[in-house]
């Protein structure tokens, strides 16, 4: 009864969630299972940022349901967004679901398992689904603890909860609640415990990092509490790599502009959500900046680092986005020239202001405007690895590659490079020559002179 398998939808915060929920759960003497065919009991962690994702994972449950009838004593559950979003509806719609936990109670899904299985084993009361979903004060310094998995490069590290903006089309201020930092002292901490397991590369996550503390902590020397947080990272031993995400280019300042000339371990690589290239269209989505602001970070952060890379969550087809506001979005796009883009087809998010906009714009034209910026995408993503081609390049070994004798990494610049290399070279940092490239991908020799391989 305590082979547990964790399924997890969604985005880098929810694998961390999940990352906790194991670790939680090792501790308290159940085992991390990797499929569900070998588990008693199986948790969907959700995400809620498209209907699509929440149709995804209720089609899941109403498949796992199934599990019930073959063994009594199966348990489901479902964590995160989408348990936040629909709470005691969803027992409604899936009566057989054991448990519901919210954003703010993952640290208190052993406790209701210890519950659940003891009454299934007869040592209680038949127990009826529990429901948890209340907002729990502190409970963001409660995602703080990693499995450690075997050769692992590269973590995640969870500063902050929440989000206090209202974005048009989001959803996440509804499931992740108001803004909340962890403390400075103990995101050190946590950093510090997973350079000492071998890690080299953090990504600082948060719905807006720029908010991070803005509350909580003082801005020190015109430093903001995030700008410290990336001080002190910088000097944790072991770290070679930061990275965050996602800012906001609201709270984007002249102080993290400097930080990347400033802190070796910031990896010239942002990514900086744009939404919309037309003032008129960030203005429905209730984006408090300009196309002409956006420009300025980007020219300012080019000025510090002119190798700058650039990375943007892009959504076409909003509603009364018009073909002349696309036009706009599209020449602004092209002139930035981004690196990597996430292209977002607007669809409808049930509970959010833009849900009820008229002038919701036909499917196919969504499709031709989504094109459009893949297209733009491919251009400049292939043309800055097609530079990179004769220069040489640090990267961060991950392992073998999924497919072939090969292995990857990662450029500072968050580029996928393939190489030759071998087992102890893992968690390396390695020059490599490059000697071809795709729109995604660099190829290339590594630099192996005075390297221990
Ligand atoms: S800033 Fe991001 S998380 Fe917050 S409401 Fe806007 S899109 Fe959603």
């Amino acid at each position: 009864m305590n082979r547990v398998y964790i399924k997890t939808y969604g985005c880098q915060m929810n694998e961390r969630d999940s990352e906790q929920v194991a670790s939680d759960l090792r501790n308290r003497g159940y085992s991390i299972v990797d499929t569900e065919h070998d588990a008693d009991v199986v948790l969907l962690n959700t995400c809620s940022v498209r209907d699509q994702a929440e149709q995804k994972a209720i089609g899941k449950a109403g498949y796992l349901k199934k599990k019930k009838k073959e063994n009594p004593n199966f348990v489901l559950g479902v964590m995160g967004c989408m348990a936040q979003n629909h709470g005691s509806t969803l027992v409604d719609r899936l009566p057989d679901l054991d448990l519901v936990v919210g954003t703010q109670k993952f640290h208190r899904v052993p406790d209701h398992l210890d519950n659940l299985i003891q009454s299934l084993n007869g040592q209680g009361p038949r127990p009826s689904s529990i429901v948890d979903l209340d907002e729990e004060e502190g409970s963001q310094n409660t995602i703080r603890d990693h499995i450690g998995k075997k050769g692992q490069v590269s973590a995640f590290v969870s500063i902050m909860q929440g989000c206090n903006m209202n974005c048009a089309f989001c959803i996440v201020p509804k499931t992740r609640g108001r803004e909340r930092a962890r403390p400075i002292e103990e995101i050190v901490d946590e950093v510090t415990r997973v350079a000492e397991s071998g890690v080299k590369e953090v990504t600082l996550l948060g719905q807006i990092v720029t908010s991070y503390g803005r509350r909580e902590f003082p801005v020190v020397g015109g430093k903001s509490p995030f700008v410290q947080l990336l001080e002190k990272i910088q000097d944790v031993k072991g770290i070679e790599r930061i990275r965050f995400t996602s800012p906001h280019p609201r709270g984007f300042k002249q102080d993290l502009v400097e930080a990347y000339r400033d802190l070796s371990k910031l990896c010239e690589y942002v990514h900086l959500p744009l939404q919309a290239g037309c003032n008129k269209t960030l203005r429905a989505m209730n984006r408090p900046y300009t196309k002409e602001r956006y420009r300025e970070i980007v020219d300012s952060l080019r000025a510090v680092v002119p190798s700058m890379y650039f990375s943007t969550d892009i959504i076409v087809g909003f509603p009364g986005e018009t073909e002349a506001d696309f036009a706009e979005t599209a020449a602004f796009f092209d002139d930035i020239a981004f690196d990597m883009a996430y292209i977002f087809k607007y669809s409808i998010r049930t509970g959010t202001p833009a849900e009820v906009m008229p002038d919701q714009i036909p499917q196919e034209e969504k499709e031709r405007r989504n094109q459009v910026l893949l297209d733009l995408l491919h251009k400049s993503s292939l043309a800055r690895n097609e530079g990179l081609v004769g220069k040489t390049e640090q990267v961060l070994i991950e392992g073998p590659a999924k497919k072939g004798d090969k292995f990857v990494g990662k450029t500072r610049g968050y580029r996928n490079a393939i190489f030759d290399a071998n087992e102890r070279l893992i968690g390396q940092l390695v020059d490599m020559k490059i000697n071809r490239a795709t729109a995604s991908t660099v190829y290339g020799d590594l630099v192996l002179a005075g390297v221990d391989a």
